[in-house]
């Protein structure tokens, strides 16, 4: 399971990039296959992650890589 902390997250989406690597099998980066979002309210400012259906716990790699490439701690891996 994946713990989301909206409070830490910065809106960089890196997290979608990545998430379209493991999508591509690490061939390109399509925001068109991606199974998390960030959004960020442009009055409040309030940044919502979410996961869809079409998330598989990264299935093959070594680890979930929108956890991974998140640097400021905003997802983590709960075991
Ligand atoms: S990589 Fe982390 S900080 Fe960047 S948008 Fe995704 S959750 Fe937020
Ligand atoms: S754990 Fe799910 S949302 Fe995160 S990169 Fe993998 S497939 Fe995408």
């Amino acid at each position: 399971m994946m713990l989301l902390d909206p409070t830490r997250c910065k809106g960089c989406k890196l997290c979608e990039a990545a998430c379209s690597l493991h999508h591509t099998g690490h061939e390109a980066f399509n925001l068109a296959v991606i199974s998390t979002h960030v959004h960020r309210d442009n009055d409040s400012g309030k940044i919502t992650i979410s996961l869809d259906s079409t998330c598989d716990w990264c299935e093959g790699e070594e680890t979930m890589l929108c956890v991974k490439y998140c640097a400021y701690g905003a997802r983590s891996v709960k075991q």
